[in-house]
């Protein structure tokens, strides 16, 4: 048995070291509501099988989680329908940007994958099958809520409000799928319940809790019951590693050698299998819309503890 790193020394080392960087790279203020955030902030928690909790800096503090829902709509959605999600969206990575419109048009409507914007908006069709936008919303959060084991998990209805208002991008990337049948619901209600999955606010404490089952064969380690078969929880990690991080998917998995899905509120989630869910967050993205000083917390996690899932 390899020695168990010694997680607290190397998040408070990764805490130092990156202090004097805390800051760096911008918000994304094409959602108003996250451009107000202070991107100073950096917070990080580590989830080990053994079900101890590590945290550095801002882990309890609440933060947009945005794309990283994509995950959860994923699961949801192969929970409800099984394999059959794979003639609705591709499982490639796109090398194009998460919101991206022109390969759509070349692809038939069909999105590369569930974790760019269009692909996660046909998740979300899915699961409005047999549901009111409402129910669809209550199903996700309760889903959240029970893998997190923490009943006070909310949606920030200000963050919902605010992409709301401003998601025209968005918009035609649903209408353009609309036009091919991609996606069946009303284009209204299918981004009102995508917005508010997006709007999911969860400290890296929570978020991590709530990623631990895929770093656990889909078993939750702490409760005990099985969330996904060991296979799904296989192929969720494999999208993740492949497309969690749009086209910067190939750096991070270079660098960091872990499956990760990022949002543009600065949040990653990463999952070490047979180890640790890792969640965390620093506001200020790169130019790709990732967290920037997050991926480079990951890379030096990843380095110190060993952890990867390339031997
Ligand atoms: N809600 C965001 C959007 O639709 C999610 C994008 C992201 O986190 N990369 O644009």
């Amino acid at each position: 048995m390899p020695e168990q790193p010694d997680i607290d020394h190397i998040l408070r080392e990764i805490y130092a070291t990156l202090s004097p960087r805390f800051g760096e790279g911008k918000v994304a203020d094409y959602i108003p509501q996250l451009a107000r955030v202070d991107t100073r902030q950096f917070g990080m928690a580590v989830l080990t099988l053994d079900g101890a909790t590590h945290l550095v800096g801002d882990a309890e503090t609440a933060f947009s989680i945005q794309s990283i829902s994509k995950v959860l709509m994923l699961t949801l959605a192969l929970g409800k329908h099984g394999e059959s999600i794979w003639n609705r969206v591709g499982r490639e990575p796109s090398g194009s940007a998460f919101n991206s419109i022109v390969q759509l048009e070349a692809e038939h409507g069909i999105p590369r994958n569930p974790f760019i914007n269009a692909g996660a908006i046909v998740m979300t069709d899915l699961l409005l099958a047999g549901h009111t936008p409402r129910e669809a919303i209550g199903e996700m959060i309760r889903f959240v809520r029970s893998l997190a084991d923490d009943e006070g998990i909310v949606i920030d209805q200000a963050v919902a409000k605010s992409e709301q208002a401003t998601g025209d991008r968005n918009r035609a990337l649903a209408y353009f799928m609309h036009a091919y049948g991609a996606i069946r619901h009303p284009v209204d209600h299918v981004l009102g319940v995508y917005f508010h999955h997006c709007a999911v606010a969860m400290t890296c404490r929570q978020l991590a809790r709530t990623g631990l089952f895929l770093a656990n064969d889909g078993r939750d380690p702490v409760g005990g019951g099985s969330v996904v078969s060991r296979s799904r929880a296989r192929r969720i990690n494999a999208m993740m590693l492949t497309c969690g991080h749009y086209d910067q998917s190939g750096d991070f998995a270079y660098r960091v050698g872990l499956p990760g899905k990022s949002g543009v509120g600065g949040g990653i989630l990463a999952i070490a299998p047979g180890h640790a869910a890792i969640a965390v967050w620093s506001p200020g993205l790169n130019a790709q819309g990732n967290s920037l000083l997050g991926s480079v917390a990951l890379e030096m996690l990843a380095q110190r503890t060993g952890w990867s899932v390339f031997g």
